[in-house]
């Protein structure tokens, strides 16, 4: 994730220079550049804000649910606790970014406030999640799994990508605040830092006891799903995957020796069979596996059918029970394959965006918390509650009732494209229907 002032996304692929598309985003990058300074300068007129799948292929045949237990799962997209979040904390990093337009990540706290207005400085650990702490107490999800796209380490060695996200280590208990029990990894931003910023990072997730998957020291340790136990319920195995369409640099994968993260080559058939020996390789009658995966453009509601398909053999072949996909900066459609939840972008939920203007149509101030529950057993789609919240002041809060009306609607319709659909359930929150 990562848009900066603007927004130099590098998350995007680049098009060819001098293409349409080229010329098209150099004068979106103009606009917002220009948007962004005079918000810095409070300038007057630029307001800133702000086919059933083969049950005997996915060695499904014989599982058995058990007395109607079920498991449910806490599932996000970009938590991106660097930059201007970062500066907002008890411990920020040195500020000094290395981006086109801002030298400064306090620059991204001082968007936010013109935007939104000031607020008291630092941030509870717990602040950051704002409303999303009552929607945990009130679904009470076993388990809390999102994308962490920043660094966390006091690494000096940026690398020239045009974005870098970092968080400084002393603030990692912003993430254990929110319960989280597993971090994926495999993002265009966990070696914004070099190889030093990642190395760290995988250390001080560990000593905070926070699993992680997607980013090792080496290609093996990338490569190596983690695995959590649930009391009572069994294991929930988490994969998690990067493809260079998400804006990883193919010198990102970790080698035999060195560190990186778990690079897909491509969504051929190839890797689809090795993904799903890999699955095999760990998985047991009753687990329950995750594929969280990095992929696509940071803007767009478009399915790419390559993507889909993939999708589609990930729990056909692979015998995956949930993808959970994400890079986009904003919510799309949700597919249900064989009871199997297909999430193919989550979107943000934690960034320090408000401030940027120039994708308004997008609305990523507007996040979701998604929670499947699966039956325990089978791995089987009972449930799939969505709670909608906002972005605002760097935490989260209720949306509005009309903020929660076009997202609802926006939800319907990219879920209407793949076969499911939306309905308001009350407290705030939707529930997807699928056949
Ligand atoms: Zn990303």
């Amino acid at each position: 994730m990562c848009r900066s002032v603007i927004p130099a996304d590098v998350r995007e692929p680049t098009p060819r220079p001098g293409s349409p598309a080229a010329r098209s985003r150099r004068r979106f990058l103009k606009l917002s550049a220009i948007a962004a300074w005079r918000a810095l300068a409070g300038a007057s007129g630029a307001a800133p804000c702000s086919g059933p799948p083969s049950a005997e292929a996915s060695g499904r045949e014989g599982r058995r649910e058990t007395s109607g237990r079920s498991l449910t799962l806490f599932l996000c997209g970009d938590v991106m606790t660097g930059r201007g979040i970062d500066q907002a904390l008890p411990h920020p990093s040195a500020p000094e970014i290395h981006e086109r337009y801002l030298r400064s990540a306090a620059d991204y706290v001082k968007l936010a406030e013109t935007a939104n207005g000031a607020f008291a400085r630092p941030l509870g650990f717990s602040t950051i999640w704002g409303a999303a702490h009552e929607e945990w107490g009130r679904v009470a999800p076993d388990l809390r799994i999102v994308n962490l796209e920043t660094s966390v380490t006091t690494s000096h060695d940026w690398l020239p990508k045009g974005i870098n996200y970092r968080m400084h280590p002393a603030n990692v208990p912003c993430l254990t605040a929110a319960g989280i029990d597993c971090c994926a990894l495999a993002n265009n931003h966990v070696l914004d830092w070099g190889p030093a910023g990642l190395l760290e990072t995988l250390d001080t997730l560990r000593e905070a006891k926070l699993a992680s998957a997607g980013a090792g020291r080496n290609a093996a340790q990338a490569r190596r799903p983690a695995v959590l136990d649930v009391p009572g319920k069994g294991r929930v195995i988490v994969f998690a995957f990067g493809t260079a369409s998400s804006g990883i640099p193919t010198d990102w994968a970790a080698t035999a020796d060195g560190p990186g993260v778990d690079l897909l080559p491509d969504l051929s058939e190839a890797t689809l069979r090795s993904v799903a020996r890999r699955v095999r390789d760990v998985k047991r009658e009753g687990d329950i596996v995750v594929a969280s995966i990095h992929w696509g453009a940071n803007w767009g509601y478009d399915v790419p059918p390559r993507q889909r398909s993939f999708a589609h053999g990930l729990v056909d072949v692979a015998g995956v029970d949930v993808v959970h996909g994400h890079s986009s900066h904003h919510a799309k459609g949700i597919e249900v394959r064989a009871g199997r939840p297909i999430l193919y972008g989550c979107g943000d939920f934690i960034s320090d965006y408000e401030g940027i203007r120039g994708r308004d149509e997008y609305r990523d101030d507007l996040v979701v918390m998604y929670f499947p529950t699966l039956a325990v057993g089978t791995g089987r789609l009972v449930r799939f509650r969505l709670t909608p919240l906002r972005l605002r002041r760097f935490r989260l809060v209720r949306p509005s009732r009309q903020d929660f009306a076009w997202l609802r609607d926006t939800l319907a319709r990219e879920c209407g494209k793949l076969g499911t659909s939306v309905e308001p359930v009350g407290e705030g929150a939707l529930e997807l229907r699928w056949t």
